[in-house]
């Protein structure tokens, strides 16, 4: 069985959720899980914002509004006056839960109750469509087996029994719907994924039941070997490792959550990166094997500040990265990229929440500069330090872009490259002329 994933942009107006029920009834038997509508949880965040400010009607003026739209969308979705009624009752069901929690006090529990309302909404307005059209679908409710442990992470051993035994329950049907994003956490109250998490549900579950196939399915043809939304021409790349993938996931290539990889990488499932408004583009096959020889794709990570420690007495002591690793562990800050030197040691980080604590303590041990507003490019594909004259194209191709760290041999699969935010455009613009357009 497969597992598909339908993104908010894919379910977003009825008529794309006419399109993907026609996408995914095709005789065979899979779980479809489903985004909230695109738009719907930006909404529900707003709605919680109004309700923090202890602002009830700000709140509910935005709640109308959005029930409004979904009056509509039902208009539009449902043929038969039976279904109209049956969706406006789903409807109303979930914007009455939605206005009892602007009543009493307003915290994190509530608010994540709000924010599992739009994936449960549209996969009971999916469902509900799929049943008009007499297929046999049935929907099966994420909280009844998605469920954190207690570190926040995800219990494998949980959700495989859990949901095995909600498959066996509804044995025959000929499709399952399922919400993304939604889960228990481990006192059993509703909690999420964090945002865009409904791609890691989706492979959490394709995991769970050794699916054979992973899809995820969005609005544009596959992981692009470039940023579509800033390079002028850029392609598809048909066939990614998953750690080429993770590089570019985590580094800007948005169309895949990062958190979606490591379950399909574990249980060896091949993720497909398809596009729903163009269904037979063969779109990107993520999996353990790669296309050896070749650069398969640039991605650029913005807002992204670099340190730099100089300090004499690096130079021939040991101990000293530990000493600066450790502030930055104790502000719970992660470092992304790292270049060093006999007398300097250069990190960027991308969460300046602790910033100048971390400054204060670095100080102890050397003169530190920063740079803010810079950009990681990662460039990805098959470098394994015995290929030869990858390293020295990219850096050819940005020979005239000032470069504050470059970064090779961290793995087999990337050089990450820090420059100027403001160089953006330039440098992905010339990285693709020069390794994908031959320019
Ligand atoms: P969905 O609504 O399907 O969940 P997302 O909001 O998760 O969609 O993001 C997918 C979007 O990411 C695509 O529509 C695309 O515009 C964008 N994107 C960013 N970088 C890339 C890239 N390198 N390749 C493909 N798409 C990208
Ligand atoms: N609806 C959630 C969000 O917008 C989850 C997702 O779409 O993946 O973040
Ligand atoms: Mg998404």
């Amino acid at each position: 069985m497969k597992v598909l994933k339908f993104g908010g942009t894919s379910v977003g107006t009825a008529q794309r959720i006419k399109d993907v029920a026609k996408l995914i009834t095709d005789g065979e038997c899979k779980i479809v899980v489903l985004s909230a509508m695109s738009g719907t949880t930006n909404t529900l965040v707003e709605i919680s914002d109004y309700l923090y400010k202890k602002n009830p009607d700000g709140a509910n003026e935005v709640i109308n509004k959005l029930e409004s739209k979904y009056e509509r969308h039902i208009d539009e979705l449902y043929s038969t006056p039976e279904f109209k009624q049956k969706g406006l009752e789903v409807i109303k069901s979930h914007f009455d839960e939605i206005r009892s929690y602007t009543k009493d006090l307003f915290t994190l529990y509530e608010e994540r109750l709000i924010l599992s309302h739009g994936e449960l909404i549209s996969t009971a307005m999916m469902n509900l469509y799929l049943q008009e059209q007499g297929v046999k679908s049935v929907l099966l409710n994420a909280l009844d087996f998605m469920r954190m442990d207690k570190n926040a992470e995800p219990d494998p051993v949980y959700i495989k029994e859990k949901l095995m035994a909600q498959l066996d329950l509804h044995a025959g049907a000929d499709l399952y719907i399922t919400q993304g994003f939604i889960c228990r956490n481990s006192y059993g109250e509703v909690d999420n994924l964090q945002r865009g998490g409904s791609d890691y549900t989706a492979s959490l579950l394709g995991a769970a039941i050794n699916a054979e196939e992973i899809q995820i399915w969005t609005d544009i043809d596959g992981m692009h070997n470039n940023d579509p939304r800033v390079v002028d021409k850029t392609d598809p790349v048909p066939m990614l490792h998953f750690e080429e993938a993770a590089e570019l996931a985590y580094f800007g290539a948005k169309i895949l959550h990062p958190t979606c990889i490591q379950p399909a990488k574990y249980a060896n499932i091949p993720v497909r990166l398809l596009n729903t408004m163009e269904p037979t583009a063969p779109g990107t096959l993520i999996s353990n094997k790669t296309k050896r020889d070749t650069i398969k794709a640039v991605a650029a990570k913005d807002n992204i500040t670099a340190i730099k420690i100089k300090s004499s007495r690096m130079l021939l002591a040991y101990g000293f990265l530990r000493k600066v690793f450790e502030i930055f562990e104790s502000y719970q800050t992660s470092i992304d990229m790292i270049c060093t030197s006999e007398v300097g040691v250069s990190v960027t980080i991308d969460n300046t929440k602790h910033l100048n604590e971390i400054l204060e303590d670095l100080r102890k041990y050397g003169t530190v500069t920063v740079d803010r507003d810079m950009c990681i490019v990662c460039i990805v594909g098959d470098l394994e330090w015995e290929n030869i004259g990858f390293e020295a194209l990219a850096v050819d191709a940005l020979q005239d872009i000032p470069v504050r760290m470059i970064s090779y041999g961290g793995s087999n699969y990337n050089i990450s490259l820090l420059i100027r935010q403001s160089d953006k455009k330039r440098a992905l613009q010339q990285l693709s002329d020069k390794l994908f357009n031959g320019k």
